[in-house]
């Protein structure tokens, strides 16, 4: 979401005639997008902006904004701590920054920035319900991006029709609860509706969306994975925690057996589907063996990519109101650690059954002159030298003969479909 966010805002600085620049001593505006979900990340924002506080102090003239999950609705705390930033901007709220720099440019900005990225990437992002209700104890979204709001489908459709003329092939439909999408709007509508209408624009050829709720993932979802041709079969599924003890105490509203079985339904009607999941270890008072259902989770599902967690306790939330944070930091490193290498054990394994698969790749772009892109099913797809791959295109779709695997990608060979 914050990726989405920062491409919005990119977009509009352009329309306003701004361009980047790599390097922000050089930056006039330098804008930092934040995000507070683990206190990792809200360290790492802390650490930046302390480190451009003597930028700012040799150039007064340049203007630091701060935006994203930082911000609340009350900034005064934030305007004490870092009172050389210029704006602060909840998320998706740019039109303080907008205003500002329209000011100092001298002109008007009504109607000459709109919500469309001038130059996107071949898979690109349409944020299409913002906020979340859930409130699930360990979490700050709720209080930082508020209650949920869907977007109505024909601006959805509108908006993918128009990125198609800009060169999109993939959209990746996003949410915090995306399966929640449509609740809110007239007409009993849901996410299967939507990706219904979206698989019929011209010219987008994949559909991705991001990120699922177990109570929410009803069966027309599933049936709308498994049948619409551009949806494609993978599924962000987070669980968070094995053990039904720990499930009710981050309030997440299902238990571990009913998680399976969706698990299994998602399975018997998507059979080459993979499952993303993300989890968190450490939790307030987790055992041992709460800890154990966890893995055991892990080991038993067999996923395809798992984000995984230690818990930080992020003020304001019913865990931190409510509970308390009483697990060691080492026993909590050490649990992540179990999780993380029994997933790659996981994943070498799985990957390595696609050696000898041809794989249909969506090309996004090369890294150190290599052609890279995902398959369906999420998978990055390193293209190797051969004949054709002088000439690969960002937004080519290929057929690649894998021939080698690791957990974090795959390698092969092109063969071109169009
Ligand atoms: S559903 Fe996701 S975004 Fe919403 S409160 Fe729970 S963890 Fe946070």
């Amino acid at each position: 979401m914050n990726k989405a966010d920062s491409e919005r805002l990119g977009s509009a600085l352009d329309q306003l005639g701004l361009a980047p620049t790599s390097s922000k001593e050089a930056a006039d505006v330098v804008i930092l997008n934040t995000c507070v979900v683990r206190q990792n990340a809200e360290n790492k924002a802390v650490g930046t902006l302390t480190s451009l506080k003597p930028t700012k102090l040799q150039s007064p003239d340049k203007v630091f904004a701060l935006m994203g999950c930082m911000v609340g609705p009350d900034t005064t705390k934030l305007e004490k701590q870092f009172p050389y930033v210029d704006v602060f901007m909840r998320p998706q709220q740019f039109d303080p920054l907008i205003k500002l720099l329209a000011d100092r440019l001298g002109i008007d900005p009504e109607g000459c920035v709109g919500p469309l990225h001038a130059k996107p990437d071949v898979s690109t992002y349409i944020p299409i319900i913002h906020g979340c209700d859930k409130f699930c104890s360990f979490c700050i979204i709720p209080y930082r991006r508020g209650r949920e709001i869907s977007r109505p489908i024909p601006e959805i459709v509108d908006e993918t029709e128009r990125l198609v003329d800009r060169g999109v092939k993939e959209i990746t439909l996003l949410g915090q609860n995306v399966d929640s999408y449509g609740h809110d709007l007239p007409g009993h509508i849901n996410l299967a509706n939507l990706l219904e209408s979206v698989n019929e624009v011209q010219g987008i050829q994949r559909i991705r969306f991001l990120t699922s709720h177990p109570n929410d993932m009803d069966d027309s979802i599933i049936e709308a994975v498994a049948h619409l041709d551009k949806v494609c079969e993978n599924i962000n599924l987070p669980f968070q925690a094995g053990d039904d003890e720990v499930l009710r105490n981050m309030r997440r509203g299902y238990t571990n057996k009913e998680y399976r079985k969706l698990i299994e339904k998602i399975r018997d009607k998507v059979p080459n589907v993979t499952l993303n999941t993300d989890l968190i270890v450490g939790f307030c008072g987790e055992t041992d063996d709460q800890f154990n259902n966890t893995l055991k989770m892990v080991e038993d599902i067999r996923f395809d990519k798992v984000h995984s967690a230690a818990y930080s306790t992020r003020t304001g939330t019913i865990a931190d109101r409510k509970m308390v944070d009483d697990i060691a930091e080492e026993t909590k490193k050490d649990r992540l650690k179990i999780i993380n290498s029994t997933q790659e054990s996981i994943l070498t394994e799985l990957n390595a059954k696609l050696i000898g698969t041809t794989q249909e790749v969506l090309i996004e772009g090369a890294k150190d002159s290599k052609p890279f892109g995902r398959n369906r099913n999420d998978k990055i797809v390193f293209v190797a030298t051969n004949e054709h791959q002088e000439n690969l295109q960002s937004g080519e779709l290929v057929n690649v003969t894998i021939e080698e695997t690791s957990p974090w990608y795959l390698k092969g060979t092109a063969v071109r479909l169009t």
